[in-house]
């Protein structure tokens, strides 16, 4: 856990209670300027990426299935073209462990990284919501006169064409959302059918729609700041290694305003606050390490401007542990940090190996409890086995058996036998080995399920001979 920075800003009054509520317990509004510089640039490169994989995720389609979705109410899920069921419970445990696992080390490390560069409330609310409202309503000096006007014909303009276009935004997103969960191709036959017949769905999006809206236009800041639980256990988290944004108090202090006067001995910061006015949560991260801080990077670009036209060196607000700046060393990446990322690689391994490896067709075979080995004309013996068959997919395929490594027969009981689409198949057959070739009481073999020519799944067990 991380200990309040040995700083003193002699502003601990920012402890007394959130950036975004005043003394007499009210919300307070922030009008946050435009960021400009390398961070802001590659955030929106990365936002029009999220943006573009979020829109055509539930578009695509692998092997004539969705290549994506999510489908409680069902107990369907398909990651990245894999079929999940619920019967995947273990590999959704394994998964959620890894997953816990991996934002605890993460955070560790590299702190709020996520909630600045990747999670969905600050890359829709600063890379979308909040530039339209830029676009519409101006600066945050036009947005704050054009709120304490009275209504008249520009406000009504201005403020009626920000929230229909937040809520076509929200809209279009809560029908995103419902295409990842049913498919767009069940969306687009909804769409066709009569409203009548989905009211409770379309109950569900204008809820959703309203939900994202009031997030996206009222609540905003408040989400990371008061709502997520992710936010609040930063606190317990981080330490004094974590990398975030950190404001070099060592260079900066004491601040003040900059002369050539030989006698002033100012730190690097001119106090101009321009790090302040571009927060989206309100926050002035020279009074340090503070939980509502998403890591955004707004700052150091904010500063990083300023340093550059006083001519000081940039990074007065950069990316660093509080020990770096203690100690007024450059980031380093720690052994602690090698090997936790070491432990994070192999972790993401696990989880891409887990999602490959997971079979759409799988199987389990057995010998017929009680049943011994039969003796067959021309020295054959013969194993009776049963075999309980899963297919995920939606799509029925015959199915065939075959030993893999032995010579061998297999002879079904049913005749073309058909694995049933989504769902379990039983099936019962002999696996007849000439009696030369057995050895043994028991003997390993293995058996390939084929659906379609296309091995699916390979299964050991084992054949009784008389030995
Ligand atoms: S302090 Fe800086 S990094 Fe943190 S939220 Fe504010 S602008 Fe973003
Ligand atoms: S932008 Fe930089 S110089 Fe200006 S107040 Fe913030 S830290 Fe100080």
């Amino acid at each position: 856990m991380i200990e309040d920075s040995i700083y003193d800003t002699g502003n601990a009054a920012f402890r007394d209670r959130m950036s975004d509520t005043t003394a007499e317990g009210k919300r307070k509004w922030f009008y946050v300027s435009r960021p400009n510089g390398k961070f802001t640039k590659w955030r929106s490169y990365l936002n029009f990426f999220y943006f573009a994989l979020f829109f055509t995720l539930p578009l695509l389609r692998y092997q004539g299935r969705p290549f994506f979705m999510i489908n409680f109410p069902k107990g369907e899920f398909i990651v990245f073209g894999k079929i999940f069921w619920p019967q995947d419970f273990f590999l959704f445990a394994m998964g959620m462990i890894t997953m816990i696992v991996f934002v605890i080390l993460f955070t560790v490390i590299f702190g709020r990284l996520f909630c600045g560069w990747v999670c969905p409330q600050t890359v829709f609310l600063e890379g979308l919501f909040r530039k339209i409202e830029w676009w519409i309503e101006g600066s945050p000096a036009q947005q704050k006169k054009l709120d304490q006007m009275p209504w008249n014909w520009e406000k009504i303009r201005k403020k009626g064409l920000k929230h229909l276009i937040f809520l076509a935004i929200s809209f279009l997103i809560a029908n995103t959302f419902l295409a990842y969960i049913i498919s767009t191709d069940e969306l687009v036959q909804i769409i066709r059918e009569p409203v009548t017949e989905h009211l409770t769905l379309l109950t569900g999006i204008i809820a959703f729609t309203l939900t994202f809206y009031g997030v996206f236009a009222y609540v905003r800041e408040i989400v990371c700041t008061t709502i997520c639980p992710y936010g609040r256990l930063q606190s317990v988290l981080l330490d004094q290694d974590s990398m975030q944004v950190s404001y070099d108090y060592v260079r900066g202090e004491p601040r003040g305003k900059m002369s050539r006067n030989a006698e002033n001995d100012n730190g690097d910061c001119i106090d101009c606050k321009k790090c302040v006015i571009v927060c989206p949560t309100g926050i002035d991260i020279r009074d340090g390490i503070q939980m509502e801080c998403v890591g955004c990077t707004a700052c150091i670009d904010a500063c990083d401007e300023v340093m550059d036209k006083i001519g000081r060196p940039l990074g007065l607000i950069r990316y660093a542990s509080e020990k770096e700046i203690r100690e007024n060393k450059k980031f380093k990446f720690t052994s602690r940090m090698k090997v936790y990322s070491g432990v994070l690689v192999v972790l993401l391994g696990i989880m891409t190996y887990m999602i490959a490896s997971s079979k759409s067709i799988s199987g389990n075979i057995s010998r017929v409890k009680g049943q011994l080995y039969q003796e067959l004309e021309g020295g054959k013996l013969s194993n009776l086995y049963e075999a309980k068959i899963l297919n995920k997919m939606n799509k029925e395929y015959p199915v065939e058996l075959k030993l893999i490594g032995t010579e061998g027969s297999i002879k079904m009981v049913d005749t073309h036998p058909v694995l049933k689409k989504q769902g379990h198949t039983n099936l019962t057959f002999f696996v007849i080995l000439d009696e030369n070739k057995v050895v043994k009481r028991s003997n390993k073999i293995t058996i390939g399920i084929y659906a379609g020519n296309e091995l699916m799944d390979k299964v050991n067990t084992t054949f009784l001979g008389p030995f």
